[in-house]
């Protein structure tokens, strides 16, 4: 039998969790499937200081429990596990988690997020968890005392370089141009940082080491000269920014070039009525907690307001 709920919300992060404070304050009962990473990206991130409310700054983890114990405070009935297919052709809309179970909605929010974006060189899978990381914050413990590289130029390149060195002795950043994406506030920290030292206009091409040894160096080329040489280091932490969590979506509604969820400019309305989106999952500009929550909220108040006609 499949459990049915006025509004159905798919994903748990910052837009997830407001969709669902929102649709539980105005009585929906939704029901929220929290996916495979409950609370999203920021149950991988150390401080937060930019959600406002929060002077001295928290936790990604402590601000996502927050959000889920407002949300259940209300009435949300949260679901474990991941919804694997959906079906928009016919309402309700119909939601299968884990292959097994069924859910319906009369109403559905989208808010699956995004997930981060790998180099795409050979060994890099191969040894992801063997001195591979897309996650400093989960895994820069393990390189207390080594030297590892970051590779990207944007924010998150910058947070996990700094963030690092915590525990490194020395971090190389690599990137690709000559100059960074991140804002100048975070450039400035990264750069100040005596332990943080950049490698310009290179790229990785291969990854040295094995699942024995862990990473031992890098293989860089150099964009302009296109010279290869050596680089030794421990780790290698990716950093090149992240894709929408789109894959289920593919062939059902309208998404960009990018695979982000198209809406309605203004809105959180997709091409298919009754169903919205909300978070990464749609938005590629601010992709910030504080944008992905204030999305949530418009995704719920579009929602009752569709329910309601
Ligand atoms: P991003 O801004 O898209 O930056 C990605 C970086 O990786 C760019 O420097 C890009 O190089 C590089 N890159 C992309 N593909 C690459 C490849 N295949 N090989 C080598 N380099 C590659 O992504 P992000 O840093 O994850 O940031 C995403 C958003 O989150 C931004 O809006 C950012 O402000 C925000 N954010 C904010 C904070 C904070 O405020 N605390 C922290 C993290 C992120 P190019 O520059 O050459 O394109």
């Amino acid at each position: 039998m499949a459990q049915h709920s006025k509004i159905l919300i798919v994903g748990s992060g910052p837009a997830g969790y407001t969709a669902a404070i929102y649709a539980a304050r105005a009585n929906l009962e939704p029901t929220l499937v929290a996916g495979s990473q409950p609370g999203g990206q920021l149950m991988i991130t150390t401080e937060v200081e930019n959600f406002p409310g929060f002077p001295k700054g928290i936790l990604g983890p402590e601000l996502m429990d927050l959000f889920r114990v407002q949300a259940e405070r209300f009435g949300t009935r949260f679901v474990d596990g991941t919804v694997t297919s959906l079906d928009l052709s016919r309402r309700p809309f119909r939601a299968i988690v884990d292959g097994k179970d069924e859910l319906t909605g009369d109403a559905l929010i989208l808010s699956t997020g995004a997930t981060a974006k790998w180099i795409g060189i050979p060994r890099e899978k191969e040894l992801s968890g063997y001195g591979v990381s897309a996650c400093a914050t989960c895994d820069g413990f393990f390189f207390k005392g080594k030297e590892v590289a970051v590779v990207g130029g944007g924010d998150t390149a910058m947070e996990e370089a700094t963030f690092l060195t915590k525990f490194a002795t020395r971090v190389t950043v690599i990137h690709r141009r000559d100059s960074l994406r991140a804002s100048k506030i975070m450039q400035e920290k990264a750069k100040r940082n005596p332990r943080i030292s950049f490698i310009w206009n290179s790229v990785v091409t291969d990854i040295h080491g094995g699942r024995e040894e862990g990473v031992t160096g890098l293989r860089l080329r150099n964009t302009v000269s296109g010279e290869e040489a050596d680089f030794p280091c421990q780790g290698l932490f990716v950093a090149i920014g992240h894709e929408p969590n789109s894959q289920l979506l593919r062939g059902l509604l309208d998404l960009d070039e990018k695979g982000y969820v198209k809406t309605v400019p203004g809105s959180t309305r997709t091409s298919v009525p009754g169903v919205f989106a909300c978070g990464d999952l749609q938005d590629p500009t601010y992709r910030q907690a504080i944008t992905a929550a204030g999305s949530g909220c418009m995704a719920a108040i579009d929602a009752e307001r569709a329910l309601e006609h």
